[in-house]
């Protein structure tokens, strides 16, 4: 199949307001409807009227950018779950905060990302979730872990599918825009190598560095 959508979005200069948005807390379980059988993971975020105000207004869609994973924070991932957001994590977490840290601080790192905001209408889901596909082959699950998102652009609404296999693909196409929209000097985190954007976990001292984008809040 081929796809009459361009595979690079936004100005070659960088990201455009109202981007970067800042969006971040601890990875919850979703709604554990597979996407991990259909080789596309997301890490659910809690949706949280006041430390996110602005996604109840926001187009839904799938948007791109930039995730730094970092340890799990203490009491973070119970706080979430105490507030009822969907799904809970203390499940899968397992009452021992301490392995949840070091399991999650083995991944900590800069990655490229696309994500969903919306609902979903696949799945006709009711309430408005933020899940977050990680361009990075994981060996294992980062439940519990901190994540934080410089969401950079957007591309394209949410739709229908037919099937599945047509949902997988258009996914898979919005995977390789986000990966050639990050890999542009302008797009790449200054101090990282625009040859890495988009290719695997991202760190800095790995070759030449030519990224020229400055988010002072996203290295934390
Ligand atoms: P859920 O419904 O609980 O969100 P998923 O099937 O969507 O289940 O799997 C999401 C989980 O998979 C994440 O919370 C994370 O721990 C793990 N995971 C592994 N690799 C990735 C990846 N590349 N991107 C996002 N999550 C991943
Ligand atoms: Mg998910």
């Amino acid at each position: 199949m081929t796809f009459s959508r361009p595979s690079i979005v936004g100005p070659e200069a960088g990201p455009e307001l109202p981007f970067p948005v800042k969006m971040e807390g601890p990875v919850i379980s979703g709604f554990g409807r597979g996407s991990k059988e259909l080789g596309i993971p997301t890490a659910n975020l809690p949706v949280d009227a006041e430390a996110t105000p602005w996604i109840a207004d926001c187009v839904s869609g799938v948007y791109f950018g930039w995730a730094v994973l970092e340890a799990a924070r203490p009491g973070e991932a119970a706080a979430a779950e105490a507030k009822g957001v969907i799904g809970g994590v203390t499940s899968k977490l397992g009452d021992d905060e301490d392995e949840s840290k070091k399991r999650t601080t083995a991944v900590s790192g800069l990655y490229p990302m696309v994500m969903s905001i919306g609902y979903n209408p696949f799945y006709q889901n009711t309430t408005r979730t933020a899940e977050v596909h990680i361009l990075y082959p994981f060996a294992h699950d980062f439940y519990g872990a901190h994540l934080r998102l410089a969401i950079l652009g957007y591309i394209r609404p949410e739709k229908n599918y037919d099937s599945l296999e047509a949902l997988v693909e258009d996914i898979q196409f919005d995977c390789v825009v986000a990966k050639q929209s990050l890999a542009r000097p302008g797009w790449t985190p200054a101090g990282q190598s625009t040859a890495l954007a988009g290719a695997e976990g991202v760190t800095a001292d790995k070759g030449a560095t030519n990224g020229t984008l400055v988010i002072p809040w996203l290295l934390g």
